[in-house]
């Protein structure tokens, strides 16, 4: 266990991670963030900042002494610097078999059928010989996924019956990939849970996902579907959670189908933006429950203080704090530059009676 007062490392610099480390900060835990840049949303709200890059050996076994224990943020962390943040004695979690399967679509979908989850139909796609068989099997139409380093909609193509297959696998830069069958869902929906090293696990509602471009535009609490399709969809992240050993908050995303039938899309190693209302409208909010867990402390309460909940993202743009009105709680990451595409910080907007 992690002493009150202890330190948590965290490898990557992004917005969850700033938002990682002022949960722990509340906890009275200090967090020194191991990222290249010193410049990012994590670094300057953690106590330090440790630089390095995600491949300097030396550099990761040096920020391990310096922690009580170690977690991550970006689940393209590599493999390898996990390992060593275990190799040098200190707790790593999630730990490195998360993050290996977490990092190839062929491997989660295969790990997730093998613990009984249902997933889309899929197959690894190499060559345009294999696009082809596929797309045969699937009816003419699918999605085209590389099986590593997509995220937010990038690295994938949405292939029907009048699509150049050639083309598609061109335009992923002919990288090993996976084809997956559409799936028609009527909602998207995620399950989140936070499972402590002894395997307590505490589930939050379940969040209502909308998408544009790829990226998630809202999260709406709690989903429009039956209790006993949300047991279902907790259900299986706890499964999937007690599989991988896991330590830490975990989502898991599924396509909810109009006959109630849940189909996993792909799960995220560590907090996650569907999350991002749990601080404001839970006992213990996402970030909190996982530290809790990264230092081995019992897990606080994920129960809901609000019927209903609304959590916008703020993308490619950074309005005036004025602009939302006095019933949002604004959290905004800290980038200094504005991208398209870029989450730039959330509202979340609680329904009180
Ligand atoms: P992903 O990066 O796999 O989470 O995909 C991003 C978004 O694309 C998802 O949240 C869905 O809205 C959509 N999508 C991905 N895969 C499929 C699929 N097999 N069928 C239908 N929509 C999909």
């Amino acid at each position: 266990m992690v002493p009150v007062g202890g330190t948590i490392g965290i490898l990557g610099g992004g917005q969850l991670g700033r938002m990682l480390a002022s949960a722990a900060a509340k906890l009275g835990l200090d967090v020194i963030v191991y990222c290249p840049d010193e410049n990012t949303p994590a670094a300057r709200a953690a106590a330090r900042h440790w630089p390095g890059a995600f491949d300097d050996t030396a550099a990761l076994t040096a920020f391990a002494e310096a922690c009580d224990a170690v977690t991550l943020e970006w689940e393209n962390v590599p493999v390898l610097a996990a390992e060593t943040v275990a190799l040098a004695g200190k707790p790593m979690r999630p730990g490195p078999t998360a993050l290996s399967v977490a990092q190839d679509r062929a491997e989660e979908k295969a790990f997730l059928e093998r613990s009984g989850i249902p997933v889309t139909p899929w197959r690894t796609v190499d060559t345009v010989r294999d696009l082809r068989a596929a797309l045969a099997d699937f009816g003419g139409r699918g999605i085209l996924k590389t099986r590593r380093e997509g995220y937010d909609g990038k690295g994938q193509v949405r292939l029907g019956e009048e699509s150049d297959a050639a083309a598609a696998l061109d335009a992923l830069g002919g990288q090993p990939s996976i084809l997956e069958a559409f799936a028609p869902f009527e909602r998207e929906i995620s399950a989140i849970v936070a499972r402590s090293p002894t395997g307590e696990t505490a589930h939050y509602a379940i969040p209502e996902n909308t998408h544009r471009g790829g990226i998630l535009r809202r999260s709406t609490v709690p989903a429009n579907i039956a209790p006993a399709v949300a047991q279902q969809a907790r259900q299986a992240a706890e499964t999937l959670a007690g599989a991988l050993d896991y330590v830490g908050v975990l989502a898991l995303e599924f396509f909810a189908m109009a006959d109630g039938e849940l189909l996993a899309n792909e799960f995220a190693p560590r907090v996650h933006n569907s999350g991002h209302w749990t601080p404001e409208a839970c006992l213990t909010g996402q970030f909190e429950n996982h530290i809790r867990a990264v230092a081995g402390w019992p897990l606080g309460r994920p129960d809901l203080v609000a019927p209903a909940v609304t959590m916008d993202n703020i993308i490619g743009a950074l309005p005036a704090p004025g602009e939302f009105g006095l019933d949002v709680s604004l959290t905004l990451y800290g980038k200094r530059e504005v991208r398209p595409g870029r989450k730039m910080g959330h509202t979340v907007r609680l329904a009180i009676d």
